[in-house]
This record gives C-alpha cells, sequence and structure tokens, in this order.
C-alpha cells in the first residue's frame, strides 16, 4: 500500500486519491463483516440449538461468562466473546454433564461450526484487493496488453475458443424424386437432393470429418394434415435409409414439422382458424417414430408446439427407441431471417392467410424482443425430455445462446440461418467482405456465446478449411 510523505503534501494528487479510494474500500469491508459478525452472533443466540451461548451443552474456551480474573482477584470486565476464531474454527466445546457446570469437557474434540464468516472476509478481501490491485497497483507500463497479441503463437497460445470440425452439424434438402442435385436459388452452394443421392453427399460430409447431417424433407404430395410426413415411405424416411446404408457412423438428425408437408405452410393442424396444438403434437409424434423406424440418430422437432417433446419422447419410450436423442428447437423465434429456407423448403405460410393471424408464424414461434421467455422454453423442454436443445437463429440472438449456456447444463445448438448465410454470401460476392475470415469469425462468435453444436450452411466449406490448414 503506497503512503504519503508528509514532505509533499501540496495538492491532491492521484495517489492521494487512490489511498483514500483504497481507504474507504477497506473501511466498507469491515462494515460488512461487522454486520455479519453480528449477524451470526444474533442467530446463535435466539437459535434453540447448541449455538446457545447461555444454555444448553456448550461453553467458551474460557468458561462460561468468558471473564478473566485480574492481579487483585477480582473479576475483570468480562471479555466479549465470538463464536468463531479468525481460523473459521468454533471456540465451543461441549460442557461436563452431572453438575459439573461451566466445566470444558477436554474429552471431547472441538467443535466445529462451520464458520460462514471466513469466506465472507475472503472473498470481500479477495474482490477489494482485486479491485485495488486492478485499479492502483497494475497499469500501464506494468501491464502492456499488446504483448499476448504480438505474435501468431501467442495469440494460439492464449486463444480461448476455436472452431473445429466436431461442432459443425450440415443441413441437407431431400426432395421427392429420383437423381436429383438441383441448385437452390435462393441459397448459393445448396441442392435439392432425391433420396437415392442425398446418400453420396452424406459420403462426402462424412469424409470432411463433419460428424452430422441434419434433413430436411420436400414431399411429392402435400394435404391439409402433412400426411407424407409419417409416411414409411417418406422422403426423409427413405434417406435415412440410404445414408445409413452407405454412412452407418455418419449421425443423422431428422428435422420433425409439419410445415413442409401442410398444404397451408404451417407447422401446425389448422382447427376453427386456430393452430390446434395437442393435436399437432399427436401427429408431431407419429412423424418423429416414423424416422426413429428408418433409423435416424437423433429427432429435431421445430415447430414449437407446447408439450412436443414430451409427447415424442413418450411415444419413443413406448416403442423402444430409449436412445434416441430429441434435440429440440426450444427457443425458435419468428424472424426475418429464415427468408431463404422457406423457398429452399417451400414451407412459406399459405397467400391464403393474408389478413388472418395465421398470417404468420407468430402464434407459435416466439417474439424476438423476449429472452424471459426463451430460458422458460428451455427449461420446459429440457424437463419434458429434450436431450439437446436450440436456439434459432443464431447470430441475432447470441444473448440467448449466452443466457442459455449460463443457466443450463444441456448441450446447446444454434442454427446458423439461411438468412445468416446469404447475408455473409451477398456481401462476399460483391466484394464487400473476406469470405473465409468472415465464416470463421462469424461462427467463432457462435461459439464463443456458449453454442456446443453450431448447424451451418457453411459446415462443408469450414470443414475443407480446417482439413487444409493441417
Ligand atoms: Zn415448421
Amino acid at each position: 500500500m503506497k503512503t504519503l510523505s508528509p514532505a509533499q503534501p501540496k495538492k491532491r494528487t492521484q495517489s492521494q486519491a487512490h489511498f483514500q479510494k483504497e481507504e474507504s474500500a477497506r473501511k466498507a469491508c469491515q462494515q460488512v463483516l461487522a454486520i455479519a459478525n453480528r449477524f451470526f452472533e444474533a442467530v446463535a443466540r435466539i437459535n434453540d440449538g447448541p449455538l446457545g451461548e447461555n444454555r444448553g451443552d456448550f461453553v467458551g474456551k474460557r468458561g462460561k461468562n468468558g471473564g478473566n480474573r485480574g492481579k487483585s482477584g477480582e473479576k475483570t470486565a468480562r471479555k466479549k466473546k465470538t463464536l468463531w476464531n479468525s481460523s473459521g474454527l468454533c471456540n465451543y466445546r461441549l460442557r461436563k454433564k452431572n453438575g459439573q457446570s461451566g466445566r470444558v469437557d477436554r474429552s471431547q474434540p472441538r467443535f466445529r461450526f462451520p464458520c460462514p464468516l471466513p469466506i465472507i472476509h475472503s472473498i470481500l478481501a479477495c474482490q477489494t484487493e482485486q479491485n485495488i490491485h486492478r485499479e492502483f497497483k497494475m497499469a500501464f507500463p506494468q501491464i502492456r496488453m499488446r504483448r499476448l497479441r504480438a505474435n501468431s503463437a501467442i495469440r494460439r497460445l492464449v486463444r480461448q475458443t476455436t472452431l473445429t470440425v466436431d461442432d459443425l452439424v450440415y443441413p441437407l434438402f431431400v426432395k421427392a424424386g429420383e437423381g436429383l442435385k438441383q441448385p437452390i436459388k435462393s441459397m448459393t452452394g445448396c441442392f435439392h437432393f432425391s433420396p437415392d443421392t442425398v446418400a453420396a453427399e452424406a459420403a462426402e460430409v462424412a469424409s470432411l470429418g463433419i460428424p452430422a447431417v441434419i434433413l430436411f424433407g420436400l414431399p411429392k404430395a402435400k394435404d391439409p394434415k402433412g400426411s407424407r410426413a409419417w409416411a414409411e415411405d417418406g422422403v426423409v424416411q427413405l434417406a435415412i435409409r440410404e445414408i445409413k446404408k452407405q454412412t452407418p457412423d455418419l449421425l443423422v438428425i431428422t428435422d420433425v414439422c409439419l410445415c413442409e408437408y401442410t398444404d397451408h405452410g404451417h407447422c401446425g393442424l389448422i382447427k376453427d382458424g386456430q393452430i390446434d396444438n395437442d393435436a399437432t403434437c399427436e401427429l408431431l409424434a407419429k412423424v418423429a417414430l416414423s424416422h426413429a423406424q428408418a433409423g435416424t440418430d437423433i429427432v429435431a422437432p421445430s415447430d414449437m408446439m407446447d408439450g412436443r417433446v414430451k409427447y415424442i419422447r413418450e411415444a419413443l419410450e413406448q416403442n423402444g427407441f430409449h436412445n434416441i436423442a430429441i434435440m429440440s428447437y426450444a427457443a425458435k423465434y419468428a424472424s426475418a431471417f429464415y427468408g431463404p429456407f422457406r423457398d429452399a423448403a417451400e414451407s412459406a405460410p399459405s397467400a391464403d392467410f393474408q389478413g388472418t393471424a395465421l398470417k404468420d408464424r407468430k402464434t407459435y414461434q416466439m417474439d424476438p424482443a423476449n429472452s424471459d421467455q426463451a430460458m422458460a422454453e428451455i427449461a420446459l423442454d429440457i424437463a419434458e425430455g429434450a436431450d439437446i436443445i436450440m436456439v434459432k437463429p443464431a447470430i441475432p440472438y447470441l444473448d440467448i445462446i449466452c443466457r442459455a449456456n449460463q443457466r443450463f447444463d444441456t448441450p446447446i445448438a444454434a442454427y446458423n440461418v439461411s438468412g445468416e448465410y446469404m447475408m455473409l454470401n451477398s456481401a462476399a460476392d460483391s466484394g464487400l467482405l473476406n469470405r473465409q475470415p468472415a465464416i470463421a469469425e462469424m461462427l467463432t462468435s457462435i461459439k464463443r456465446a456458449g453454442a456446443d453444436i453450431i448447424i451451418t450452411y457453411f459446415a462443408k466449406d469450414v470443414a475443407s478449411q480446417l482439413k487444409n490448414q493441417k
């Protein structure tokens, strides 16, 4: 601690201000400790248990009243006792029984109450010290943040977040038909595959080291219920079988929803101009079960109906699929960033709904302005049996990923959606952004926010880049 020399008291120097600040921090710390000490002593006194100073079985180490005898033999003023000594040990031992009141029974071990004071003290002291350290003791030039950025080796050494191929999931669109590999207009570099061609693409994904794909289906026919979604010979069901035949080790995740299969484009059944929640859940459970029967590893309900994870978990359990994981789109927002995907999956709500509550998906997907609701959605999905939870989209919702990561132990997936993908692609194509560093920075930010899994159309791109770096 820097003290002021009386020889140089001229004006209020910076170090003087620091000194005063430091002193006031110490005083505040002492005050808090004094209050805490009084509080715990009061608790001990009113407590009926063994902590009671004037009752029961315990005595202080100086005897009942803690008084000392002076030289004259007169009892001096009672010395104030505290329940705990400075090292956090209790000063009390068991009193001897049977009439020997006031005597300490030394055959008994010193009673050790867990004392919260040293803990509080160390926390406060540590925080105070840290602040003092930061503010007063160490500053420029002792601290130069650029030392740890001086070259690539040191930057690598202190890097906190590293994007790897293990973090990635690649989305694939499967369309009814044969021999298809059609470019998707709204999404550069993405294709519609048929169930027979998708397996080759999946094999390429696996060869890049990407651990998983997620499948979306575009059926040959749509109806109000979306019944092709759970057909045994549905596009996704066929695709799962083909992929598992060629690359059994590649994880297959399947999107479970109705919007690609319903003629009205909504994620649920419509009844009286509303989405019927519970009836939809029953159908979603059928879809998930049909995917499990086809051999999927993970089902991923994306509809945002209440209770659908429970319905799906029950259906899987009842049919013996105990090890099929559920990755729930737990916090899925009614986002404008899905635009290119709706083209790719041909799943936009029908234009017939203009002017009604069903013109968009806002009655089931989340309001982008809310984050508390996201925590509630995630907690409910975990309680219903979700193994992995998802936040979608990713980049405009990094705060949600971060909050979820701090609060839940369940792995978090983030969906780097089509709008995020195409924004970056468009900017790169027009020469505004340097493509690869921009991709790396975008995906790293998602991981830094707390995502364990990143679903991204950049997955193949990034995987090849990482492979080339090795
Ligand atoms: Zn949907």
